[in-house]
């Protein structure tokens, strides 16, 4: 049976409105207060299954006998096992928690060290991050921030429909839900001064994203197929690509983005893998021109994947949401993203992370960006307990939401969280 199939039931108890049925199973890196060693696991429900139990057990053995990789502190030795071995473990645990395996359900003394309550314990990074290169792939989001940087004549630049245009971004700053974000000191130029100044971001901001996450590699020199691309992509999160918009305008000519965008990227804490996303792939948007040989890709290059992004500034007490989106809007795809990302022969790795580009659509409650809601800070949002926000202020914290409806059940991504906190005193 497939490890997709919609009617499958695990024997450990899931709410139809639960990020993690038996269907999704992604893979996180957690460690408990009784065990603070980082360590594999997969959500089920409200829990997770401690992978590298399982595999001491010896009833999880994706590296073959006497090997390990679930008892590490990152998903990379894992991944670079392949999408034949990802396969098959995934249909394994799938085996192992169903309703009707006996194996863990009925075995008190090793459920009790393999089933850890996710309430108690603490996500880490999911991976090392080796290389983040982020896209910039919602014709919508385009449109609309050249609209508010350039004017509203501005038209899309003439390379966009062309390629997947994107920058190579910083993995150093990548980090987990739940890490507090600085606001950054940068060089800006307010539109009344003739020079810049030095200080603390004022238009500070988020992006909506889902980032990409390669388990397969391609040649320095090499091109990478259509095929390769497919079997290079372990799985998706989210991605919140900060982004401080007043660096971002002074420093952008003539290299584009660099400090503005570097301070910090929020990933969720789970990779839900391609395999679990597969049954929400729908049509993408129809491209013309037709993209080069290079470019093409077959039917249902997108993913119906539902988004969401959650204010809650000091004097709220309870998240609210300002944008509701969805993944499927993107012009280009991931795995176009990829094909374009080797066709000069960039080698890319086990490790590395492609960010989607924000996704926005075509109506006002279906923007990935503060940019965008408040329309470069000339409207800003009205938020139900009567604040305004153009951009975001200090104390602010946003949470990203995301997940795929299936019938009866879906398969979702958690939170990327993150607060903001005030910028460091300017140095004397
Ligand atoms: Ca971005």
């Amino acid at each position: 049976m497939s490890p997709n199939d919609p009617g499958l039931r695990s024997f450990i108890p899931v709410a139809p409105d639960s990020d993690f049925p038996i269907q999704n199973l992604p893979y996180g890196i957690f460690s408990t207060e009784a065990n603070p060693q980082r360590r594999a696991g997969v959500a089920i429900g409200d829990f997770i299954l401690d992978l590298s139990v399982m595999e001491e057990a010896g009833l999880v053995r994706p590296a073959g006998e006497g090997q390990t990789v679930f008892g590490e502190s990152g998903l990379n030795a894992f991944m670079a096992l392949g999408p034949d071995v990802w396969r098959a473990t995934r249909a394994r645990i799938s085996e192992l928690l169903r309703s009707d395996a006996p194996t863990l359900r009925d075995n008190e003394a090793l459920r009790r060290v393999a089933l850890a309550p996710r309430a108690g314990a603490t996500m880490h990074m999911p991976f090392a991050v080796l290389a983040f290169t982020d896209f910039f792939s919602s014709k919508q989001h385009a449109s609309n921030a050249g609209k508010i940087i350039r004017g509203e004549a501005s038209q899309l630049a003439p390379n966009w429909l062309t390629m997947p245009i994107g920058y190579n971004s910083r993995a150093s700053t990548v980090v987990v839900s739940g890490t507090p974000v600085r606001r950054p000191l940068g060089q800006r130029k307010p539109r009344n001064l003739d020079q810049p100044v030095f200080g603390p971001s004022a238009n500070l901001d988020c992006e909506l994203e889902m980032g990409v996450v390669l388990g397969g590699r391609s040649a320095m020199g090499e091109m990478i197929t259509e095929a390769e691309a497919e079997k290079m992509i372990f799985g998706f999160t989210l991605l919140n690509d900060w982004s401080a918009r007043d660096i971002q305008a002074w420093e952008y000519a003539p290299l584009g983005p660099f400090l503005a965008k570097a301070f910090a990227t929020t990933i969720s804490p789970w990779i839900v893998t391609a395999e679990a996303l597969e049954p929400f792939r729908v049509e993408g948007p129809a491209q013309d021109p037709a993209p080069f040989p290079y470019l093409r890709q077959g039917a249902r290059r997108n993913y119906d994947i539902s988004l969401e992004i959650l204010l809650k500034t000091p004097a709220m007490s309870e998240y609210t949401r300002v944008s509701r989106t969805n993944f499927k809007y993107m012009y280009w795809s991931s795995v176009q993203q990829l094909m374009h990302h080797g066709c000069t022969g960039c080698a890319m790795n086990v490790g590395d992370l492609l960010g989607s580009g924000t996704v926005s659509g075509n109506e006002r409650s279906e923007l990935g960006s503060f940019l965008e809601m408040s329309w470069g800070g000339s409207t800003p949002l009205e938020l139900p307990n009567g604040e305004k926000r153009a951009f975001l202020e200090d104390g602010d914290s946003l949470e990203f939401r995301g997940y795929a409806q299936g019938d009866g059940y879906r398969v979702g991504f958690g939170e990327a969280e993150g607060a903001i906190v005030r910028a460091h005193e300017l140095p004397v």
